[in-house]
């Protein structure tokens, strides 16, 4: 995610609101996603067991595969959705949960046999008329229809499918998915996406990956089909749906497909969304193969999204980005991210300094790459600030209030400049390298990260990363170590 400056304290105050739905969620905070009502408490409850987000995602089982089928109408703010989820249980599962926030069931089936559903709140309970087996692949079908609610604060703000003046935007950290079709809505449980998505004629409808295409469907509507085949985490999916002019083209053998709201003068936004290639190629040249089908951006004309988020294959802008001219360092930015953050995945939210520190740091080296300010300038200048929340918050454990301060991001791509000088060009560039060939389409935790920086430098770096991801104060400048 980037933040834009003149709204970033909106910004933040959405990912606070934000997080804070999430936070509501846990057990104790109300009855919304308590699993003591249901009849057996294990296996299967709410919850992976997110230290941030304790009740965020679900256990007992792995999806492989969503094929989400989506009907929606700007005109009614109507979404009817058929979603098959097909996963392996890792227990046997007498009932499981599925992550769905508003919205009505309308049918259920495990295996293709009806099975019981309730409601918990924001979760979708379901008991199949006979337990998965621990191991089994099955397969879960949800009929459901309604009006999507954001998730939402009264005061500050809202993510999720938003409902917009021509359409609707799906999008949001640390969560969105569950606003418009069951999911296990946590990092940790990456899978593959086939969407058609429906919209009347005229509309375009972005997802993610590899466009398929689209059909004629009834009453004169238009399906637009897109195939995400790398596994993707719940919250880097996204749907745009309104009137946008769209770019096709083709890149190293890869779709490109890129979109800006027809409402935007043509221009910087366009410009800048352009460029998504050449920067892509650049980051390539750094860390490695891109990782993904297809290539791509969208640009949003939407109040409430003030921020951009590294949707996978397919990072969507807020039009504020490019209100000033054109803007290459937040494409450099969220491409970033689809190295790290999307190919390598936090595997739990405290860990987000390795998606916004990494991403951060190549928006400096693309900085300089372009003739602008060294690295080593970008650091020394951050090095003399006095926001006091830099040093105080450690970006290696936040807290869920914290998650996206300027300490994740700015001290952030500090200490991963503090690594390059203690160990030298060589030794840094074939850490990024390394830990993107051995993560790539997987979860990671800091833990490893540490250890492969220490494996492939040839050094212990425990004080460094103590100093710079956990202390509560201005670490010392770092040193070209031996
Ligand atoms: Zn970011």
């Amino acid at each position: 995610m980037s933040r834009h400056r003149r709204g970033l304290a909106l910004l933040v105050a959405v990912s606070l609101a934000l997080a804070g739905c999430t936070a509501d969620r846990r057990p104790g905070a109300g009855s919304r996603s308590t699993p003591t009502s249901s009849p057996s408490p294990t296996p299967g409850p709410a919850g992976v067991g997110d230290p941030y987000f304790p009740t965020a995602g679900n256990s007992g089982y792995d999806v492989d595969r969503y094929t989400l089928r989506v009907r929606y109408d700007p005109a009614t703010d109507e979404l009817r959705g058929t979603t098959t989820v097909r996963a392996t249980a890792t227990a046997e599962l007498p009932l499981f949960h599925l992550d769905l926030a508003g919205l009505t069931v309308r049918r259920v089936t495990v295996d293709g046999t009806p099975a019981r559903h309730a409601r918990e709140g924001a979760e979708l309970v379901v008991t199949p008329a006979a337990p998965v087996r621990a191991g089994a692949v099955f397969t879960v079908e949800v009929g459901y229809d309604g009006r999507p609610v954001p998730l939402r604060n009264e005061t500050i703000g809202e993510g999720g499918w938003l409902h917009t003046a021509d359409g609707a935007v799906a999008l949001g950290q640390p969560e969105s998915a569950s606003t418009w079709f069951p999911v296990n809505d946590h990092p940790s449980d990456k899978a593959t996406y086939d969407v058609e998505i429906t919209v009347p004629q005229g509309l375009v409808a972005v997802a993610n990956g590899v466009p398929q295409g689209q059909r004629p469907a009834a009453g004169g509507w238009t399906t637009w089909r897109w195939s995400e085949a790398t596994p993707m985490a719940s919250y880097l999916s996204t749907v745009v749906i309104g009137k946008y002019r769209t770019t096709t083209g083709e890149h190293r053998g890869r779709p490109v497909f890129s979109a800006v709201a027809s409402s935007l003068p043509r221009g910087a936004a366009d410009a800048s969304v352009a460029r998504t290639l050449e920067v892509a190629d650049h980051l390539e040249s750094i860390f490695g193969r891109y990782p993904f089908g297809a290539y791509g951006g969208v640009v949003v004309d939407e109040p409430r999204i003030r921020y951009a988020l590294e949707t996978q294959s397919r990072p969507v802008y807020s039009a504020n980005f490019f209100r000033a001219g054109e803007n290459t360092g937040v494409v450099a930015h969220e491409l970033a991210h689809q190295w790290f953050g999307d190919s390598i995945t936090v595997a739990r939210w405290e860990d987000i300094w390795l998606n916004e520190g990494l991403a951060t740091y190549a928006e400096w080296l693309w900085a300089e790459h372009q003739g602008g300010d060294t690295t080593q300038a970008a650091f020394d200048q951050e090095y003399v600030s006095s926001d006091d929340q830099l040093w105080r918050v450690p970006p290696g454990a936040p807290g869920v209030a914290n998650l996206f301060s300027s300490s994740v991001y700015q001290r952030g791509a500090m200490t991963v400049h503090a690594l390059r000088v203690t160990v030298g060009d060589d030794a840094f560039f074939r850490i990024l390298r390394t830990w993107v060939a051995e993560k790539r389409n997987g979860n990671a935790t800091t833990a490893e990260f540490v250890a492969t920086a220490e494996r492939v430098s040839g050094q212990q770096l425990d004080d460094l990363f103590a100093a710079w991801l956990y202390g509560t104060e201005r670490p010392p400048t770092p040193t070209r170590a031996g």
